[in-house]
């Protein structure tokens, strides 16, 4: 494995990468952790704690990942520690039904209105590939519209190319998934409904799901343009089609019911994970009592899992959601626009282009001055500053995502010295930014 050539080294993260890669593919289990778009050595981290995570070597971050979005109260907080280790203590997985899932269940469905029913699963993309599924068998038609640069998880039928302009029928994004599995998905670019309408229009008839990422983080964070969901889920009424709005990044994370808390547009079926696992593998799809009927064994459509509504996941995660009230989403949305100001005001002082893009609580920054509408937007940003940026950030003790199109994530546990901390470091990855050179 090569070297990083930055300056400030991680001998024992380089170790366990060396090992690592013996055994696992790029040495990670998860591609984007491997620092491949940004270079350099990836830590490999021992222990969290609030708003902070230790690395091997020993250095601390503040940690503005949250496990890409799970850990909305911190690392290690009590009360969902608390949780864990009682339920561990009574065993950790029966195969049988127990009552922490349905207290889940009903927790999710108290908070959030469309949802009557919800099926329990272990993970974003069982959740995603699930209710594409349920969606084909209610609606008996094949075709799946999505948008590009939304990412479902690794679900062979949506691991899909963007086409560019209106109803390209995919091409398999990643060498395994045939023709077969990507030719019934149509990909469509983001916040464009014409596009939308000229796909129902080409597809009378056979169009069984739109699947949107309620506001999409996963190419930097682009939130709908006004009434784009809402006329999506009109589009989808009208043809006959469902509208799947994935809320597995959303969901919990930008308020009490998600994004659909925000834009009110009620989905046929919505898909969660992240945060109501509480840092857990746990994962959920749900919605129309009608539809949800439909699934095993109430009806015909399969769908299984052995660790499904795991007892000790179902636990961290009710533990979160009971954490998460009011005052706790204030207190995460002051902490990101605060941190919003701080990147602005610094970007700006070095003149550096940048746009920073807010969805609720999530934001990313794009080094770009357009305005960032679909991914192609996305794409032309200025990705080779965020480089600069990251490392001189790494290097004074703050963890970014690995990558620039990639939404931020914060937490109630990032207090004043977290901000401050973050604040000191900045001025100098700004300069790192304006300095950066294609
Ligand atoms: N859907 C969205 C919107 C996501 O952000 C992700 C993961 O980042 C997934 C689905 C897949 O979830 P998982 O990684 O748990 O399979």
């Amino acid at each position: 494995m090569p070297r990083a050539s930055y300056p400030y080294a991680a001998p024992v993260s380089q170790e366990l990468f060396d090992r690592a890669a013996a055994v696992t593919p790029g040495g990670v289990n998860s591609p984007v952790r491997a620092f491949r778009a940004v270079g350099g050595t990836p830590r490999f981290m021992v222990s969290g704690r609030g708003p902070y995570l230790t690395d091997a070597d020993g250095r601390e971050y503040v940690d503005l990942v949250c496990s890409w979005g799970p850990m909305i109260l911190g690392h290690a907080r009590p009360e969902v520690i608390e949780a864990v280790q009682a339920a561990v203590a009574r065993g950790t997985s029966f195969g049988t039904p127990g009552e922490g899932e349905v207290a889940l269940a009903e927790a999710m469905v108290a908070r959030i209105e469309p949802l009557d029913q919800v099926r329990l699963v272990s993970s974003g993309t069982e959740a995603t590939m699930s209710a594409i599924r349920l969606a084909r068998g209610f609606t008996g038609r094949a075709k799946v519209v999505k948008f590009a640069g939304c990412y479902h998880g690794h679900v062979d039928a949506l691991l899909v190319a963007a086409g560019s302009g209106v109803a390209t029928f995919g091409l398999p994004d990643t060498p395994g998934v045939t023709g077969a599995q990507a030719g019934d998905t149509v990909v469509l670019p983001y916040n464009d409904i014409e596009a939308v309408r000229q796909a129902f229009a080409a597809h009378p008839g056979e169009i069984a799901c739109v699947i949107t990422e309620a506001s999409p983080g996963n190419m930097g964070v682009v939130p709908p343009r006004d009434g784009f969901n809402a006329e999506l889920k009109r589009l989808c009424s009208e043809a006959g089609a469902l509208y799947i709005s994935d809320e597995v990044m959303t969901g919990f994370r930008v308020g009490r019911a998600g994004w659909y808390g925000i834009d009110g547009v009620r989905p046929d079926l919505m898909t969660f994970g992240k945060v109501m696992g509480g840092g857990f593998p746990a994962a959920a799809f749900g919605g129309r009592a009608d539809v949800m009927a439909l699934l095993a064994p109430a009806g015909p459509v399969y769908q299984a899992g052995t660790l499904s509504g795991n007892p000790v996941a179902t636990a961290a995660g009710l533990a979160q959601l009971r954490l998460l009230d009011e005052a706790a989403y204030a207190t995460v949305d002051a902490v990101s626009a605060e941190i919003r100001g701080l990147v602005t005001e610094a970007l700006t002082k070095e003149g550096v282009a940048h746009r920073v893009q807010v969805a609720g609580n999530m934001f990313s920054v794009f080094f770009t001055d357009q305005e960032v509408r679909d991914f192609d937007d996305a794409k032309r940003q200025e990705a080779y500053r965020f480089t600069g940026f990251f490392h001189s950030m790494l290097a004074q003790g703050v963890y970014l995502p690995p990558s620039a199109f990639e939404s931020w994530f914060v937490s109630t546990a990032h207090d004043e010295r977290a901000v401050a901390r973050i604040a000191a470091a900045l001025p100098a990855a700004a300069r790192a930014a304006a300095e950066a050179h294609a």
